[in-house]
């Protein structure tokens, strides 16, 4: 199938953006890579009459130190990732995330802030964003707002982002010398998306785990935050009998839905063999 006819805008400005969307009554969709959404314009899951491509809008570019907080333009390519100092000294639970992302040419072309706005519950930058603790920046009718990630993700597909507004840029807290990582996942294929998937952010003293942040992916409709795992090893180090406990309370946390590939009880089962691998990675970070 080839996508149905639609008119192109490349505005240079978040005004210009809305004043696009606006002007199209709403029947418009935001392009920044493409390598979701032409995928979905060819099957005709999408049909918009207008394409607003935003990659010539200057506040969605570049990443830079904002005081204690990274801040990564949504235009930033999943490749970027990869190789950016910036991402690999304070954000590196991104950077360790990024090799799992697809392939290097949908790596290429891919963006962040695209992947964190279509915000699919297998994606891995969606659940690192909770991860990081990281505030979304975005763009609409009443100006620019930020959202913690603990709020962002709603439902399947669903953010906080309403039609119209644009996710302007991702604000990561800069991890320092106390944070230790992890990051894992288990899919058939290297570049497939995971059957589950997660990371760990977390800083250590000594030989205590302190203010863990553990999100999993592809165990629910969105990104999932592991409270009740994170409460079995803060404050605690990392022994066997935490991991245990850690890995018991993590099947309160996820929801995982049977599909027609993979039973709910193997992906429960398969985020419990997750988490202790993340566990024992972060102890020797
Ligand atoms: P686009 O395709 O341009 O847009 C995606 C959606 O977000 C659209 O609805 C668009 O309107 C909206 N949007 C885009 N940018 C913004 C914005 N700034 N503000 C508001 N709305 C916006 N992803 C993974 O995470 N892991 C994988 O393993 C993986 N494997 C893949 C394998 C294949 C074969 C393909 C084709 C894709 C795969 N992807 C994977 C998806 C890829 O990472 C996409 O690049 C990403 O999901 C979307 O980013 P994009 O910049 O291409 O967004």
């Amino acid at each position: 199938m080839k996508a149905r006819a639609f008119a192109y805008a490349r505005p240079s400005s978040l005004a210009e953006a809305h004043a696009a969307f606006d002007g199209a009554d709403g029947d418009a969709s935001y392009i920044s890579g493409g390598q979701s959404l032409v995928p979905a314009l060819a099957m005709r899951l999408q049909a918009p009459q207008v394409l607003i491509d935003l990659s010539a809008i200057p506040e969605m570019r570049g990443i830079r130190l904002e005081g204690e907080s990274l801040r990564i333009g949504a235009l930033t390519r999943h490749a970027e990732t990869l190789t950016e100092p910036l991402i690999r000294a304070h954000a590196p639970l991104l950077a360790a995330a990024a090799p799992f992302v697809a392939h290097p040419a949908i790596r290429n072309r891919g963006t962040v802030g695209g992947s964190v706005a279509l915000a699919d519950p297998a994606s891995e930058f969606p659940a690192m964003m909770l991860a990081m603790g990281a505030e979304m920046e975005i763009s609409g009718a009443s100006g620019l707002r930020r959202v913690p990630a603990d709020d962002y993700f709603q439902d399947l597909y669903q953010t906080a982002i309403v039609p119209g507004e644009i996710l302007v840029a991702l604000h990561v807290p800069a991890a320092g010398p106390r944070h230790v990582w992890a990051f894992d996942e288990m899919a058939r294929r290297r570049g497939d998306y995971a059957m589950v998937g997660g990371g760990i952010l977390a800083e250590r003293d000594g030989a205590v785990i302190e203010n863990p942040r553990i999100a999993l992916f592809s165990v629910g409709p969105t990104p999932v935050r592991a409270r009740n795992a994170e409460a079995e090893i803060a404050g605690k180090a990392l022994d066997a009998d935490a991991i245990a406990a850690a890995q018991r309370a993590l099947d309160a946390d996820i929801d995982p839905l049977d599909d027609a590939e993979i039973p709910a009880a193997m992906r429960r089962h398969l985020a419990r063999v997750l988490l202790g691998r993340l566990l024992r990675k972060l102890e020797t970070c």
